[in-house]
């Protein structure tokens, strides 16, 4: 049998307008725009893309965008020196700095630097340690996607055998520290893992994050479980066209899953509609209102 498709692009479309219809009535009850500045240094294509697409959704959410585009060679100073004015900024509410950032560049002193409060990525040490001793904060946006596609197949994950490959700190560990607040039974596998077949074969709730092209068969999976494939990878395909892949052979894994995430269409638009609430949570934060049920 086939497995069901766990379709993002409707999911995350229907979330966006939850945020959308919620940042209507902050602006109509309130009159509080929420703010978003996402700062892109240099010219990376896939940075621009990513950046224009989050600027567009932004937009179309009611939110107000305040994008800050820096040249390749900006100096470390120069960069604190703009965080400081966002951080200061009462009209932006959350900051996000587009990764990578150039080699003259520490990225772990500039996501310190951002106000944790307005750390619309999460990725601020202060919120990685929110996430891990279980408090309030705001949560990476990838991660916060993986777990609401989960839980649109299973209404609880308590209990459940949970795997993640990968250990990063944008995808892997955050994940796993969502899925251990839900109170799955969760395993972190990662590049030293002795037979990753065997530890993904346990998985009730398999999640992908490894950056590697289809790496995990269909053999691997349990039959039934639930798949979401964070993997974005580009590989030549017919005629030397590129193509986007996840980490799952999907073709394969498709017949043996019981629900799965396709690449593209999956993981990635929750991304962006994790962001939008994120910001919207983060608006809310500020001005002394609780985080919209959303
Ligand atoms: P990363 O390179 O920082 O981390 C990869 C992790 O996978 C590491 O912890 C490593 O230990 C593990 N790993 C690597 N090779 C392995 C192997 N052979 N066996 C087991 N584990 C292995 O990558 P990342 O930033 O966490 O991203 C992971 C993937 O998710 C990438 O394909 C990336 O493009 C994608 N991604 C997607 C989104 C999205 O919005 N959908 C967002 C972020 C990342």
């Amino acid at each position: 049998m086939s497995a069901r498709i766990i379709d993002g692009k409707t999911i995350s479309a229907d979330l966006r307008g939850k945020v959308t219809d919620a940042v209507h009535r902050l602006r109509r009850d309130r009159g509080i725009v929420p703010g978003l500045a996402v700062v892109l240094v240099g010219n990376n294509p896939a940075s621009r893309v990513y950046v224009r697409n989050k600027s567009k959704a932004v937009t179309e959410a009611g939110l107000r965008s305040f994008d800050q585009h820096m040249p390749e060679d900006v100096s470390e100073a120069e960069l604190l020196d703009l965080i400081a004015r966002l951080n200061a900024d009462a009209q932006v509410n959350g900051i996000l700095i587009q990764l990578p950032l150039p080699p003259q560049i520490n990225a772990d002193k500039i996501i310190a630097a951002i106000d944790p409060d307005k750390d619309v990525d999460g990725f601020h040490p202060l919120n990685a340690g929110r996430l891990a001793s279980g408090l309030p904060g705001l949560v990476p946006c990838t991660p916060l996607g993986c777990v609401r596609l989960a839980k649109t197949v299973h209404a609880s994950l308590a209990g459940l055998e949970a795997v993640v490959i990968g250990r990063s700190n944008i995808v892997g560990k955050p994940v796993a520290q969502l899925l251990l607040a839900e109170n799955a039974t969760v395993t972190i596998a990662h590049s030293k893992t002795l037979d990753l077949p065997a530890v993904c074969a346990r998985a009730d709730l398999l999640v992908a994050a490894l950056g590697r092209p289809e790496m995990v068969l269909g053999a691997w999976i349990k039959p039934g479980a639930t798949v979401i494939d964070v993997g974005i990878n580009r590989i030549a395909g017919e005629h030397g066209r590129p193509r986007i892949v996840g980490d799952v052979a999907h073709a394969e894994a498709r017949g043996i899953a019981g629900a799965i995430t396709p690449v593209p269409g999956g993981v990635g638009p929750m991304t962006i509609a994790c962001l939008l609430l994120n910001t919207l949570i983060a608006a809310c934060m500020q001005n002394g209102l609780p985080a919209p049920k959303i």
